[in-house]
């Protein structure tokens, strides 16, 4: 019986979003076209169609997003009565088993009439509690166990309309597993991805992160440049749930080692002032399998020089809010600027919150991209490398 349901669930069709930052959403709907999707962008999300095996793909695959969340539904909600009704209509027999925990995890209002958010989590609640008691034929009036996988259901209304979502992820895609120890400051896992998959990086050139901290911008470009899935590592929600077939997901798991290009050779270079955090970048890097890609070390980004051409630097430097004090960024920021202007043929992308960086690194930026690392707005200064052939620098 059980079987029988699986089969069947595999070929059904669910509406999806993948949630992203501000500022990214394209290069998700990039990503989720490689994956040989149609999708559609829009403000903090990409919309896309597809069965249990694609939630179980996105999820392992998907670098720049944050969550993947599937779309029970979709209405006009101008009153509670309106909202408690529809969420009733919605067809929870066929995500939630009996014994399923689900909270409301989350509601959000927007330029709407109903604007009470407690009130809105407590009435969809209320209305999925009474349709799955109807659907398992329990009494009304007894409170469902809830003692099972984990269902977290959201609700956000944006002008009116109500949409109902499940996670399908649990902790955020941008924990990948392998951070053992962080440090400071370190960049979003998923946001160093998009930052790479922005740039004009390829596996074929050389990387360098000079203010590297616990390594974040190389591990996610040596696992780009092996084609190691993401969330191979790591735990998703959909993996507790009865519907969610194990042996699919241990084939799409085991399909995804099989992708790995082993034999690769990359060339990325993670430095940094700070000894400690070296050790921490080469403890992480050895958690995400990718160490003997990366050479870490400690020196300042002052030092660097290299002869290698057409190579790309990446760099989330410390900035007034996080770590230095103004003077010290101010002279760090001309420090990079002098150090980097010998390096004509290297692209640089460098993230800061700064507003000033320009002038006190020294030139403007071939482009600006507005992004924000959590709450904090910053910009992603890019600076794009002259295209030389090797045998015109001879
Ligand atoms: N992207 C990193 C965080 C970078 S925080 C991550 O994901 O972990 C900024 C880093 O710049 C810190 O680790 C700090 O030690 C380093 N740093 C500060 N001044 C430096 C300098 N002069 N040369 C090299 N690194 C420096």
């Amino acid at each position: 019986m059980l079987a029988f349901i699986l089969r069947g669930r595999m070929k059904t069709k669910f509406k999806l979003i993948a949630t992203a930052a501000a500022g990214l959403e394209a290069v998700v709907g990039r990503e989720i076209r490689n994956l040989g999707l149609e999708c559609q962008v829009e403000n903090g999300r990409v919309r896309f169609d597809g069965t249990v095996e694609t939630i179980i793909e996105t999820n392992l695959w998907l670098r720049a997003a944050d969550r993947i969340k599937i779309v029970v539904g979709s209405f006009p909600a101008k009153t509670f009565e309106e909202l408690f009704q529809s969420v009733f209509a919605l067809d929870w027999e066929n995500y939630l088993p009996l014994g399923a925990k689900f909270p409301i995890a989350k509601a959000k209002c927007v330029k709407s009439k109903l604007h009470n958010e407690p009130s809105v989590q407590a009435i969809s609640k209320k209305a999925v509690v009474k349709k799955l008691q109807k659907r398992y034929a329990r009494p009304e009036g007894v409170p469902l166990i809830e003692n099972g996988a984990e269902f977290k259901i959201e609700v956000s209304i944006l002008k009116d309309v109500a949409t109902v979502l499940i996670d399908t992820t649990g902790s955020s895609l941008f924990k990948r597993g392998y951070r053992a120890e962080k440090g400071g400051a370190p960049i979003k896992e998923n946001m160093a991805a998009a930052i790479l998959l922005l740039s004009n990086w390829y596996p074929d050139k050389p990387l360098i992160d000079p203010t590297c901290g616990s390594g974040t911008f190389c591990i996610e470009a040596a696992m780009i440049g092996m084609n190691i899935a993401p969330g191979l590592h790591r735990h998703f929600a959909f993996e507790e749930w009865n519907w969610v077939d194990s042996d699919l997901i241990r084939h799409v798991r085991a399909r995804a080692l099989g992708q790995i290009k082993q034999d690769i050779q990359l060339d990325i270079l993670g430095t940094d002032i700070d000894a400690r955090m070296v050790e921490i970048a080469k403890r992480n890097a050895e958690e995400a399998g990718v160490s003997e890609q990366i050479v870490f070390k400690q020196m300042r980004l002052q030092d660097l020089h290299t002869d290698k051409i057409n190579g790309v630097i990446v760099s989330n430097p410390p900035y007034g809010e996080r770590l230095l004090d103004d003077d010290a960024v101010t002279k760090l920021y001309q420090e990079m600027g002098q150090t980097f202007a010998p390096l004509k043929t290297w692209s640089k992308f460098i993230l800061t919150s700064d507003e000033a960086f320009e002038s006190k690194y020294g030139s403007p930026a071939d482009k600006k991209r507005k992004l924000y690392n959590g709450t904090l707005k910053v910009d992603l200064y890019q600076y794009f490398g002259q295209r030389v052939k090797r045998q015109e620098l001879k």
